[in-house]
């Protein structure tokens, strides 16, 4: 059988798989990437990339192309409750308009566009990376490892043709129930499925016409068997995706586009899909020393809440910097044992999250009278709208940043700790933080760059303020062990104040790995830990 040899291997092409291609590429990292399918995406699962997502686009150069590709930019965001597109308005949250959003806490606010626009935007990122193997219609059939590599069997759909991929590692970036987890018999921790679930992808020109209620992007809707479903418009003049919250065996795709619209429209039915709806984290993310999951293939969640794709995109990055530094030979062992410890917790916070903005749209109330025009259908839409506002869903944390931006990779053992208290996510405000093991927050530079551009190819050490502390002995450290680092200078005291400390050193995947305000007593040891020697 015809063997070839690359470093990595990543099972799987989807936005993940995609995104750990970048990662590696853009660092000159050989790689194999084999997908099943022909590359084309036809079913719009993912349709909002969070503020981080968007910070990852911006760190591949993709951006404003995502911007461009997604909803457009000066259409209301909006999430409007109705009973049906005909029949009263519940509430409405207001979002604004991409154009219209600029929180303090970041250059890249979060960018309505579903997974058929951007997908093929990380595929044409892919294929500008001279280190990266694409082989569509390849499917990753079985594998087995040793202490030095993994022999995996790959298949060509289109022959049918079998050859081994022999790799120093293998990504599962192959989607739930993909084949890796197959193979390594994984468990999961959570309820599991708990939904099954309908999508109905769309076209109508006719819908938006029905109603005066102006343009919303996703609609929600509560009628008298409760709130069932949503409708999420993709591309913003006539397409759209119905979710159905839990599917009836036997549904009928006419019966809920009627319910949804109070009446019949003209529409065409894109695409049907059937899925399950569930809460489940991988109890593990690697198996032996060479083959780790990511992506959907570790965790799966309920997308009510957004959160899929956002916590998938970000095991990419971090387990591709790892990797990268392994493969340099720079990074240690511990590196990628931390891989698993920083990732999973976060994945946790999220399915559960997901799992509990569902919980609060099936616990609503309803009532036969919720539509109509009487004091009792006043009376029951008025208490609908006590019960929304009181939920958490209202209030916390889904619509704060603090979820998606303000984990903290604590426990881990490649972060060094300096005693500040960790800042529960659950908290109304976003706290943009330096603490040890967060996201370095971002603030704009004098020459118009985010501090958040500085970080990416190795690890940078921040100097802030008007007299930092020699960075020499970190430098002299990072050049005995030969990682990569850059000393930045950073004057303005306000964003030495934002990050707290004179010396920050950040990792490749912007996070903070330490800080202090003097230099280290032992700068080898610091280097050593944060590398994962
Ligand atoms: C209805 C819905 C709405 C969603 N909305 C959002 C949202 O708004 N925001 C968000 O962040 N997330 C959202 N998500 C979640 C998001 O779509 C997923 O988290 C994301 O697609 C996961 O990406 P992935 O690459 O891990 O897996 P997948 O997208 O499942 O990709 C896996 C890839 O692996 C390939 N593959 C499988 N087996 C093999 C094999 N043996 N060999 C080779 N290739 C293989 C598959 O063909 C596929 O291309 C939503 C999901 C759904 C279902």
């Amino acid at each position: 059988m015809m063997t070839s040899r690359t470093p990595v291997l990543i099972a799987g092409g989807g936005p993940v798989g995609l995104a750990l291609a970048i990662e590696l590429g853009m660092a000159g990292i050989e790689c194999t990437l084999v997908e099943r399918r022909d590359g084309s995406l036809s079913v719009p699962k993912m349709s909002g990339l969070s503020v981080r997502s968007m910070e990852l686009n911006r760190r591949w150069g993709i951006a404003e192309k995502v911007k461009r590709a997604g909803w457009p930019q000066t259409r209301p965001n909006d999430f409007l409750y109705c009973t049906s597109m005909i029949g009263p308005e519940l509430t409405r949250v207001r979002i604004p308009p991409y154009v219209e959003k600029h929180p303090p806490f970041t250059p890249e606010p979060d960018c309505g566009c579903a997974q058929i626009f951007y997908d093929p935007l990380l595929l044409e990122r892919v294929r500008t990376l001279p280190s990266v193997t694409l082989r569509h219609m390849t499917s990753l059939d079985s594998f087995e490892q040793d202490a030095d590599s993994v022999r995996a069997t790959v298949i060509d759909r289109r022959t049918g043709r079998s050859e081994i991929i022999e790799a120093a590692y293998l990504v599962g970036c192959d989607g739930a129930d993909g084949a890796v987890a197959t193979q390594i018999k994984l468990d999961y921790e959570g309820v599991g499925v708990f939904a099954e679930s309908i999508n109905i992808y769309f076209r109508s020109r006719e819908l938006m016409e029905l109603h005066d209620k102006g343009w919303a992007r996703f609609f929600r809707f509560t009628d008298a068997g409760g709130t069932w479903g949503e409708i999420i418009g993709i591309d913003g003049q006539e397409t759209w995706r119905l979710s159905v919250l839990r599917a009836l065996p036997n549904h009928d795709t006419q019966a809920y586009m009627r319910r949804l619209a109070g009446r019949d429209f003209k529409y065409e039915v894109l695409s049907v899909m059937n899925w399950e709806r569930r809460e489940r984290v991988a109890t593990r993310y690697r198996d032996g020393k060479r083959v780790f999951i990511a992506g959907d293939a570790a965790h799966q969640n309920s997308p009510t809440g957004g959160l899929g794709l956002h916590t998938g995109l970000q095991d990419a990055l971090d387990i591709g910097w790892k990797l990268t530094a392994v493969l340099q030979g720079w990074g240690g062992e511990r590196l990628l044992q931390s891989y698993e410890i920083e990732r999973k917790p976060v994945a946790i916070n999220n399915v559960r999250a997901c799992t509990g903005e569902f919980d609060m749209l099936s616990q609503l109330p309803c009532g036969p009278e919720i539509e109509k025009v009487t004091p009792e259908g006043a009376a029951l839409r008025k208490r609908w709208a006590e019960v929304f506002y009181a939920s958490n869903h209202a209030n916390m944390p889904m619509f704060t940043e603090n979820l998606r931006l303000g984990y903290c990779y604590d426990p881990s053992p490649v972060v060094i700790f300096d005693g500040t208290p960790l800042i529960p996510f659950e908290t109304k405000q976003f706290m943009p933080s330096a603490r040890p093991g967060t996201r370095a927050p971002h603030a704009w530079l004098a020459d118009g760059r985010s501090t958040i551009d500085l970080f990416g190819e190795g690890f940078v050490l921040l100097r802030l303020g008007a007299a930092p502390p020699s960075a020499a002995s970190i430098a002299a450290a990072a050049e005995t062990r030969r990682v990569p680092l850059t000393i930045v200078d950073i004057a303005d005291e306000k964003i030495a104040s934002l990050y707290e400390r004179r010396l920050v050193l950040v990792r490749p995947d912007g996070h903070v790995a330490w800080r202090a305000d003097d230099g280290p007593t032992n700068a080898l040891a610091l280097i050593d830990t944060v590398r994962g020697a």
